[in-house]
């Protein structure tokens, strides 16, 4: 058990970084900004300062943030400010998110759920590891929002189940891992059967080359933002050049020695986090292991204790 005094030493406030706008500047339906309030949120962040008014104008953006920096909110609030406004869009798929990871896809979905909480919107998640049945019915009820990841929407496009043909607003969420992931044939192929006059918004933490093509291909004249970020302030960085059979050794003695809590640590490989995760437990860490192939149960038991602190550490 890690003592207490240590839990509070390593507890970081991390202090956003705020304008002086106002949400009440975006002049957002009355719902949501109740529903702003409930959330917690007093100012918008630079990516939602940037990116809200020309996406409610209906405009084409590339939206250059990271996780962490409220690019969520800065895409879920004009998509539902539209739905809210037309009520005669209701009952057919309006809006498709398209996300790397089931995790994100999640994540997304609640944010959604929480901004729509009192109105008739819904929101539905599709992608792989888990049943077809809820998913299909979801694209035939047409539900407003979808929010997916690539393979499976691309399953049941070519099963014939995915009616797209009202969508009107796409939006690519972290598109970079997108591409590292191997996922841009498919939301190639999910792009083709989207009608051409609807809305696209592209957020990436990056921007290589090979996304501009991407981005050409899928935006017209759109505004690019900024939220400028870098790397976050509050996050100390050190890079300890280390030989292979000394990797764990290190990195025990960096969890005896400064006793962190929250731990998050990657790997390169599946195989290479099922060995730490065995290593740490032994160890006597309370450690969990995230990757692909867990089933879907499992990922979100692991994403659940680390959250609620059940876990120290978390290899993925
Ligand atoms: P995201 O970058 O979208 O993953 O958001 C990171 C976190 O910031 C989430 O927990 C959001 O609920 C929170 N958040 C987003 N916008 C704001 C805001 N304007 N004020 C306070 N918290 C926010």
């Amino acid at each position: 058990a890690i003592p207490d005094v240590h839990r509070n030493r390593t507890r970081l406030v991390i202090k956003r970084e705020v304008s002086h706008m106002h949400f009440s500047d975006f002049k957002l339906h009355p719902q949501l900004a109740r529903a702003i309030t409930r959330a917690g949120y007093e100012a918008p962040t630079p990516i939602q300062v940037k990116a809200i008014p020309p996406a409610l104008t209906g405009k084409d953006l590339i939206g250059i943030a990271q996780t962490g920096t409220g690019k969520t909110a800065a895409f879920v609030l004009p998509i539902l400010d539209r739905l809210l406004r037309a009520p005669e869009k209701l009952g057919k798929s309006h809006a498709l998110i398209i996300a790397p990871t089931r995790e994100l896809a999640e994540q997304i979905h609640t944010t959604v759920r929480e901004f729509a909480e009192g109105s008739r919107i819904r929101s539905a998640t599709i992608y792989g590891g888990v049943g077809m049945n809820p998913q299909e019915k979801a694209l035939r009820e047409g539900v407003e929002i979808l929010v997916v990841c690539p393979g499976r929407l691309r399953d049941h496009i070519e099963q014939g189940t995915a009616v797209l043909k009202g969508i009107e607003v796409l939006v690519l969420d972290e598109a970079d891992r997108m591409f590292d992931m191997g996922f841009l044939p498919s939301v190639r192929r999910i792009i083709e059967r989207l009608p051409r006059g609807r809305q696209t918004l592209l957020f990436s933490a990056t921007f290589a080359p090979e996304l501009q093509s991407l981005a050409d291909q899928v935006t017209r004249r759109p505004e690019r933002v900024d939220a400028g970020m870098g790397v976050v302030k509050t996050i100390a960085h050190a890079l300890y050049p280390v030989p292979q059979s000394l990797k764990t050794g290190l990195l025990t003695h960096f969890l005896k020695t400064y006793m962190p809590y929250s731990v998050l640590v990657f790997t390169r490989t599946k195989h290479r986090a099922n060995r730490v995760f065995t290593q740490l437990t032994k160890s006597g860490f309370t450690a969990g292991v995230l990757h692909s192939n867990k089933s879907q149960n499992q990922r979100q038991r692991a994403l659940d204790d680390f959250r609620a602190g059940k876990l120290q550490v978390l290899v993925a």
